[in-house]
């Protein structure tokens, strides 16, 4: 399961920089997930929960707060860019599941609200990113 992967990921990077950082305990990570990250959160946040448990140096259990980043796409043919949410209220439920699981869908349901090009890409809003670490030293 990659939300598993990717906790690990998270938790192992959380810890390195808690350490440099001479932290005693962690008491919060923030974590965005860009809206077209291909990620279910319930599952992502067990896993990071379940990871933390005997970590040096330890994590509280709530420490996680999870936000999301809004995606940005931008036209190639002319440089417009436009938001992914004001993309979405023009699709069906289909179409917005089938992008939540696969991002790359997005470039079929797409087209460039300015020229209406498919050529396209997405400039933020993908991936997840370790934002913030705090914690008690
Ligand atoms: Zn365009």
């Amino acid at each position: 399961m990659h939300e598993w992967a990717l906790a690990e990921s998270i938790v192992t990077a959380t810890v390195e920089e808690a350490r440099k950082e001479k932290l005693k305990t962690i008491t919060q990570v923030t974590i965005y997930i860009g809206e077209l990250q291909q990620i279910e959160k319930e599952i992502f946040l067990f896993a990071l929960t379940e990871l933390s448990k005997s970590q040096k140096p330890p994590i509280q259990k709530d420490a996680f707060v999870i936000k999301t980043d809004k995606s940005t796409l931008s036209c190639k043919n002319c440089g417009e860019h436009w938001k992914y949410s004001d993309m979405k209220k023009k699709l069906n439920k289909t179409e917005a599941e089938s992008i939540h699981f696969i991002p790359e869908i997005v470039f079929v349901h797409a087209r460039c609200p300015q020229c209406g090009s498919p050529d396209f890409e997405i400039t933020t809003g993908r991936g997840v990113t370790l934002s913030s670490i705090k914690g008690v030293r």
